[in-house]
């Protein structure tokens, strides 16, 4: 499943967030939106989940033109960093959220969460509740209840930024390793350089709401497109 965003533009008031974004997302890539706070990139993962609907242009996914569905009808899974988890629901009520029991039976919902415990090797933890969980195994939970719905793309804005840097990167093998297995197409929201480039295929660069620079971690940081790209890769270390 691919994602195409042709010319996408999106303003807030007179402050344009987007202008004319173009990009494509292969079926199979796990691709990293990088730029400082405010450079559009939560909006852009909003218009392409459906959240934001842009001014102009248009989102195709998998070649159908979403543009005017909502995040249900696109197949969506979602990761946000302040999107936690239902504290007063235990880890299997949580995974199960999304699923209904219209669609998918008691037994139906029961083997999916217990098939997701184990992809994200929390077999034991069912029957906790968040708050006796540590911050990488919420997140871990956080991901297996947007893999519920057997979702082709996975986006996912900033989902660790509250962690330590050695859960972090814990989670960022968990994103490729579940990005690898399920066969997702993702998008990863981040504005640290480090992990756009261990986790990505490809790395987008935004900036005032523009695209800088596409390429790989090497391509970005051995041949940077622009000053900004220059300047704001040329941080790491
Ligand atoms: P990023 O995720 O890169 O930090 P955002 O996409 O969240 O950037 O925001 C880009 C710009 O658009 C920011 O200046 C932000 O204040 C503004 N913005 C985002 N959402 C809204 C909104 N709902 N209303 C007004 N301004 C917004
Ligand atoms: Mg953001």
């Amino acid at each position: 499943m691919s994602i195409i965003v042709r010319q996408v533009s999106k303003k807030f008031g007179s402050f344009q967030a987007l202008e004319q974004i173009n990009l494509e997302v292969k079926k199979g890539s796990l691709v990293a939106l990088l730029g400082p706070s405010g450079s559009g990139k939560s909006t852009l993962l909003r218009a392409i989940a459906g959240l934001e609907k842009p001014d102009s242009g248009s989102i195709i996914i998998n070649g159908r033109d979403t543009t005017n569905l909502d995040i249900r009808q696109r197949n969506i899974g979602f990761v946000f960093q302040h999107y936690a988890l239902f504290k007063h629901l235990t880890v299997r009520q949580n995974i199960a959220f999304g699923l209904e029991i219209r669609k998918h039976g008691r037994k139906g919902i029961k083997d999916k969460v217990e098939e997701l415990l184990g992809l994200i090797q929390l077999q034991g933890l069912g029957e906790r509740y968040p708050a006796q969980l540590s911050g990488g195994q919420r997140q871990r939970v956080a991901l297996a209840r947007a893999l519920a719905v057997q979702p082709e793309v996975l986006l996912l804005d900033e989902p660790f930024g509250a962690l330590d840097a050695k859960v972090r990167k814990e989670l960022r093998a968990w994103v490729r390793r579940l990005h690898d297995e399920v066969h997702l197409t993702s998008v990863f929201v981040t504005h640290d350089q480090e992990e756009a480039m261990e986790v990505a295929d490809e790395i987008v660069v935004m900036n005032q709401g523009r695209i800088e620079q596409v390429g790989t971690a090497d391509e970005i940081y051995d041949h940077p497109a622009t000053p900004f790209v220059m300047s704001f890769v040329g941080d790491v270390n």
